[in-house]
């Protein structure tokens, strides 16, 4: 007989009422049939962090080799030996497996021209020349080489950069030095945030 979790726990509450089964109020054999069909039974557990925000909580991720031969990910969970979580996640970590599985992730660029109603499916290539090309036009239109008193600046004022948790060590000091070199004074981490 397949026993869903939600059945178990129901089953469970209902044999602490009655004092049924056993001393643990419910049927230990019942809990193995259950661990049984565990989704994650003989998967590999790799660690990994949440790449939402600077907390850095700690994550397990489960994946197992589906008959295809694919390696499917098919859960993750907060861990419980991490010192900065102990094994919690919030609302926006506890839905990170969404991130690799959800059918609603946008798998391309998307892009809508102005004036246009629609979002289009454009190529990587086309998206990085065009945002190169609008940080250029919005560099050469906002760069200021003076301030009002007459103190040389040169400040690029109509660009702002925020990075983002997921970012390393390394990229966050790659992106602050390309973001310098524009001139870009309007720079934030989502660390701060
Ligand atoms: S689980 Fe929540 S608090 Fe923890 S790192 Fe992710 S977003 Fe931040």
């Amino acid at each position: 007989m397949e026993v869903t979790r939600r059945q178990f726990l129901n089953l469970g509450a209902a044999s602490t009422g009655v004092l049924g089964g056993s001393a643990l109020g419910f049927d230990l054999a019942m809990a193995k049939q259950v661990k049984q069909h565990l989704r994650i039974e003989g998967a590999t557990v790799s660690h990994s962090v949440c790449p939402y925000c600077a907390v850095g909580c700690s994550l397990l991720a489960y994946t197992k080799k589906a008959s295809n031969g694919k390696v499917e990910l098919l859960q993750i969970e907060g861990n419980p030996d991490s010192p900065v979580n102990e094994g919690t996640l919030c609302p926006k970590g506890a839905t990170s497996l969404e991130l690799a599985v959800s059918r609603r992730r946008v798998p391309s660029p998307l892009y809508r021209a102005p004036g246009a109603k629609e979002w289009k499916r454009v190529s990587w290539e086309f998206t990085l020349d065009k945002l190169a090309r609008n940080i250029k036009a919005s560099r050469d239109r906002t760069f200021l080489t003076k301030d009002a008193d007459g103190n040389i600046v040169n400040r690029c004022e109509g660009i702002a950069f925020a990075g983002g948790a997921a970012f390393s060590s390394e990229e966050g000091y790659l992106a602050t030095k390309l973001m310098r070199g524009l001139g870009v004074v309007h720079i934030e981490q989502q660390a701060r945030v």
